[in-house]
């Protein structure tokens, strides 16, 4: 590409200064143009305080929306319409039926849409989905444990109606599983705990299956006082591939694989340079496949009412 790719970034936030702004610096195709954020600014970047007069004001290829999923719909609606490549954080949107309809919409423009999940880049997903092409699957267990306080602190969004609560790290599992299993799963049980203070899940204990029969179980909690886990045991006919550290490491066979040199911003390296490329190639990139089980769980849970949840 001869010419840089001129982004705008919406909803400067935690995702924003870890792993956005590192990211897109390191990435010779984009150059970072100009923000939009009620609070927050990057230095040395043109600020404005919403969408609307960030692409009123500026001359923009692209946007990536980082604000929380219940907000992003109304800003990628209006990017589209206005002609310009969106990239969505994970999860896409608050609703499945709001992120089929960017798509129409986006493929009518003719622009890129790219629904990102991070995780799905993490160093050792592509070697276990390989691995997993060559075994016969009995059953996989995923479970995803973190302490809520430590990861989102003061984040209220996360815990009011479409912020998902426990799903918002869990749909990273989910992302990570529904692209190595090589088969649709559909969601066959759901147990969600809800903080009686509380719009969201704060734990959910989940049970999918396959057309083949294949069982799989998920557990995630928000509630760790010790040892946090992000793992996928799958269990084949061949022994156990274990995903530890949320992809980030291999275990087979009990032993730990060397999954390469990656740097800290490896997940959000290559999704850039993923949206450089679908822009290129004038393509869109949208699986909703995590997302609908998410809105499967919530559909057919069983809803259980536990303590208060205080920051
Ligand atoms: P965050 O720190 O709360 O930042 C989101 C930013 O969006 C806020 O700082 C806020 O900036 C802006 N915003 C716009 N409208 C908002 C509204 N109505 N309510 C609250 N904020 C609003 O959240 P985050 O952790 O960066 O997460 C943002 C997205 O990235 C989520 O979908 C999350 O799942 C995803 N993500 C987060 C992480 C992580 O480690 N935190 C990792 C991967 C993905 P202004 O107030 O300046 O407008």
């Amino acid at each position: 590409m001869n010419q840089k790719i001129n982004l705008g970034i919406v909803g400067v936030g935690k995702i924003v200064r870890d792993q956005h702004l590192p990211s897109i610096k390191a990435n010779a195709e984009f150059h970072l143009a100009a923000t939009a954020s009620r609070n927050a600014s990057v230095e040395g970047v043109r600020a404005f305080i919403d969408i609307e007069t960030m692409l009123q004001q500026s001359e923009l290829d692209a946007v990536a929306l980082c604000m929380p999923p219940q907000y992003r719909q109304a800003a990628a609606q209006l990017a589209i319409e206005n002609g310009k490549h969106v990239l969505l954080e994970k999860p896409p949107g608050a609703t499945v039926s709001e992120v089929e309809q960017l798509a129409e919409l986006a493929s009518k423009k003719g622009v890129s849409l790219y629904a990102t999940w991070h995780s799905r880049h993490g160093a050792a997903v592509e070697r276990v989905k390989a691995l997993l092409a060559e075994r016969q699957l009995k059953s996989v267990n995923l479970t995803w444990k973190e302490d809520v306080r430590k990861w989102h602190p003061g984040q209220e969004w996360i815990w009011q109606a479409g912020g998902l609560g426990v799903f918002d790290p869990g749909i990273n599992g989910l992302s990570i599983l529904t692209h190595c299993l090589g088969a649709p799963a559909y969601v066959a049980r759901a147990d969600l705990k809800f903080p009686a203070n509380k719009a969201a899940p704060i734990a959910a204990n989940l049970a999918f299956k396959t057309a083949s029969g294949i069982e799989l179980n998920a557990e995630m909690d928000w509630r760790v006082d010790g040892a946090e886990a992000w793992t996928i045991d799958f269990e084949t006919e061949k022994g156990l591939v274990q995903i530890i550290d949320g992809g980030a490491g291999l275990i087979v066979d009990g032993k730990q694989l060397e999954v390469g040199d990656h740097s800290p911003y490896g997940e959000y390296e290559a999704i850039y340079a993923r949206f450089a490329e679908l822009i290129q190639a004038q393509q869109s990139d949208v699986d909703l496949t995590p997302l609908k089980l998410v809105a499967d769980a919530f559909l057919l849970g069983n809803r259980e009412i536990v303590s208060d949840f205080n920051h």
